[in-house]
């Protein structure tokens, strides 16, 4: 038996461009599977390049059922870059709330800024231009420019990779830059020089309607005459990557802090977690979350004493590499001023908190304490 689940060797040399006949075929069969198999989504029926830009920033790490919604509520908000170049960050972070990695935000917000500044309100059209703004690399830049603007551009994404990984058999690990490079050969031979942004959809849709990690469904894939994976019974196989996600697990405990009927809230900073989002104090504890590590977390932060006792509430939930086991604790006795420090903190009326941007724990946290209150066991 084999000690790692590294695919066997295939025995054809390693293939970096499809030749002419597969690459015909791919175009002909993915381009009729597209036109009569694409779903409906609200940045295809209206295109634009702004329209485009911010959903494939939505997408990153995101299924498009759940962008969706999102993308329509922000679109009626900012409906033009210059509304998005206009609005504050709190307002962004707040249209992007519950969507998660909100760097992504961000970084759209200064992408914005920098494209009224610099390009006078206009969405490049350089691919140049487009790769030089903040949160896009080659894969959006090419993605945007492909599908708004027609131009003859490849892409290689997670979906893409897998597809183009078992279409041309290849074996190397995908974290290998040498791997990389094959896959971004390959990508561009396929490049349809008259409907280059519906191709690329449709490889993208491929991979996330048919040729999925698991289950791929090869007996109606339109391409599965030419998939060497298929071919060779190794769809599970590939794409083979070294790298094996582990989630690490941590316990952290949010502490609800109360004053004349306000709660403190903090601003999470550059380079945390959730950056430029709202959050109850939080703090990482080992397993047991001790009373008194935390009464001194609570006072070496914000220079309050206070005594804490467990709500009994707690959630589970995933961030990015991490699982985290959240507690819910309050504190009792407030006493001393508030130590003024470089971070944002303020202690805000419970029927504000709409007014503030937080993570999905956050707003978790702060819909059980309204539930807790109702019912009395907190500050009866
Ligand atoms: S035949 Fe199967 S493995 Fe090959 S591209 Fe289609 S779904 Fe993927």
């Amino acid at each position: 038996m084999r000690g790692d689940s590294r695919p066997v060797q295939c025995c054809v040399a390693r293939m970096t461009k499809y030749n002419a006949s597969i690459q015909s075929t791919l175009r002909q069969n993915l381009l009729d599977w597209f036109d009569s198999h694409q779903r409906e989504m609200p940045w295809r029926s209206e295109k634009s390049l702004y329209r485009v830009w911010v959903s494939e920033i939505m997408l990153q790490q995101t299924q498009v059922v759940t962008v969706i919604p999102y993308f329509e509520r922000f679109l009626e908000r900012f409906p033009d870059v210059e509304s998005l170049a206009e609005a504050d960050e709190a307002t962004v972070l707040t249209f992007w709330e519950g969507l998660g990695y909100y760097r992504r935000a961000r970084l759209l917000h200064q992408a914005a800024k920098t494209i009224v500044s610099d390009f006078g309100g206009q969405f490049p059209k350089s691919f140049d231009a487009v790769l030089g703004l903040p949160g896009i690399g080659r894969y959006t830049a090419g993605a945007i420019l492909s599908i708004a603007d027609n131009q003859p551009l490849p892409i290689l994404e997670g979906n893409t990779i897998r597809v183009h990984a078992r279409l041309a058999g290849v074996t190397g690990d995908v974290q290998k830059s040498g791997t990389q490079k094959s896959l971004w050969s390959l990508a561009t031979s396929v490049v349809d020089p008259e409907r280059p942004g519906d191709l690329n959809q449709a490889l993208m849709e491929l991979g996330s309607e048919v040729c999925t990690p698991k289950k791929p469904q090869c007996g109606s894939c339109p391409v599965h005459g030419v998939c060497n994976a298929f071919q060779t019974k190794r769809q599970l196989e590939l794409p083979y990557s070294s790298k094996k996600i582990r989630l690490t697990p941590i316990n952290e405990s949010v502490i609800l802090i109360q004053r004349r009927g306000k709660f403190l809230l903090r601003q999470c900073l550059d380079g945390e977690r959730w950056a430029g989002l709202w959050d109850f104090p939080r703090f990482q504890t080992d397993e047991d979350g001790l009373h008194s590590d935390l009464e001194a977390m609570v006072h070496a932060s914000t220079g309050l004493s206070v005594e804490i006792r467990d709500t009994g509430w707690s959630t589970r939930h995933g961030v990015t590499r991490f699982k985290i086991h959240l507690r819910c604790w309050v504190a009792e006795k407030v006493q001393g001023r508030l130590r003024k420090t470089q971070e944002n903190i303020q202690w805000v009326d419970r029927h504000k908190f709409e007014d503030f941007p937080m993570s999905v724990t956050g707003r978790k946290v702060a819909t059980e304490l309204d539930s807790l209150i109702t019912s009395q066991a907190l500050f009866p």
